[in-house]
């Protein structure tokens, strides 16, 4: 068997059940748990761990959907350029159908707007170098896995002397709102499931302040069945123990320090802000502005005009992303709140867990599906 089938065997994922619901039993308290990472909660929704699990184990999804956490007021500042200032708006498709305070990006691009669906920030750097006589945004949204990219091309446009191009910057990094959720009351969560891709980036040592401020243990996992479940169950070993601390299970391509190129990267171009999240609220130095150096391509210091930030009424996107509501809880779940036709940025983006659950779990929601 390959190293990778290993982690999808059938067989092994029932172990991994069985051995999981006789240490929660031998620990003998419920256990919740929380992933930060949108790959993982569809990983999670599309093998039905969520159900295949003990009843003393519950998984919460966190703020790991870029676009999902992105605020209305993002939004509402890429319209204004567009519309104030003629730029061409380079966006990543997923961010396309969230609403901002006026309406989704496809109703801007229907009205009249330059909108490009880009897969990367060099394609929009591409677009800009084909058309000198136009400003063109990059919609500058993800966390540390993306933002090497945009720095990239930032640096490239600099070395190339394409002037029309400048990136709004909405990048986040993810140990600040962890922070802010395990010293927060309202969410009871036992331990992190930690984001894989995100760590290649920041390294797993970017996490050791969970156990050291807040005694949480954290595992960094890959995106398999397999990989999820031994998480788990290296969490709950930790809690058994009553020795939290970070635990790497996804060496493969993971390390505790990172990917130094990566952040050398980041560092040139980017520095620490503060940054509103939605369902989290603003949160001190979780965001990613561009540096002073690099002034001269920042979209968000182009004078625009905003509207009240409005959020689409009844969604609660907000309370989803904090841990504290299950989707289908929200009373617009599969009624009027559907992937064909999202309320929300957690049912637009193909990352959101109301998108996952949509997708995947319906069936565990009598009268949703
Ligand atoms: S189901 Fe739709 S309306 Fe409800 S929280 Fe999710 S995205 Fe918002």
């Amino acid at each position: 068997m390959s190293g990778t089938d290993r982690f999808h065997d059938p067989a092994v994922v029932a172990g991994l059940l069985e051995r999981i619901a006789r240490a929660v039993d031998a620990l003998g308290r419920p256990v919740t748990f929380m992933e930060v990472c949108g790959s993982h909660t569809h990983a999670i929704a599309a093998a039905g761990l969520r159900h295949r699990l003990p009843g003393g184990v519950r998984l919460i999804s966190g703020p790991g959907c870029p676009v999902c956490v992105t605020p209305v007021g993002y939004l509402d500042r890429a319209w204004a350029l567009a519309g104030q200032h003629g730029a061409v708006l380079a966006t990543f498709g997923d961010l396309m159908r969230v609403p901002s305070s006026r309406g989704s990006l496809e109703l801007a691009a229907a009205r009249g707007a330059a909108v490009r669906i880009v897969y990367s920030p060099r394609d929009a750097l591409r677009i800009a170098e084909e058309n000198p006589g136009r400003p063109v945004v990059f919609l500058g949204i993800g966390f540390e896995t993306t933002a090497p990219t945009i720095a990239a091309a930032l640096e490239e446009a600099e070395r190339k002397g394409i002037s029309n191009f400048s990136v709004l910057p909405g990048n986040k990094v993810m140990p600040p709102p962890l922070a802010a959720l395990a010293g927060a009351g309202d969410v009871a969560v036992d331990g992190f499931i930690l984001p894989g891709h995100v760590s290649v980036v920041t390294g797993s040592g970017a996490f050791e302040f969970l156990p050291e401020r807040f005694g949480l243990p954290g595992a960094v996992a890959g995106f398999t069945p397999a990989d999820v479940l031994r998480a788990v169950e290296a969490l709950i070993g930790m809690l058994a123990a009553g020795k939290p601390r970070i635990v790497n299970l996804y060496g493969r391509v993971v390390r505790p320090e990172g990917n130094r190129a990566a952040l050398e990267l980041m560092d040139r171009v980017f520095e620490p802000v503060d940054a509103v999240w939605r369902g989290l609220g603003p949160i001190p130095a979780s965001g990613l502005g561009l540096a002073p150096a690099w002034a001269h391509r920042d979209a968000s210091r182009l004078p625009v005009e905003l509207p009240r930030p409005v959020e689409p009424p009844g969604c609660r996107c907000g309370e989803v992303l904090r841990g504290t509501l299950d989707p289908p809880e929200c009373a617009l779940f599969g009624r009027t709140c559907t992937p064909d036709n999202p309320v929300g940025a957690c049912m637009v983006s193909s990352e959101g867990s109301c998108a996952a659950w949509y997708r995947h779990e319906r069936w565990t929601m009598e009268g949703t599906a």
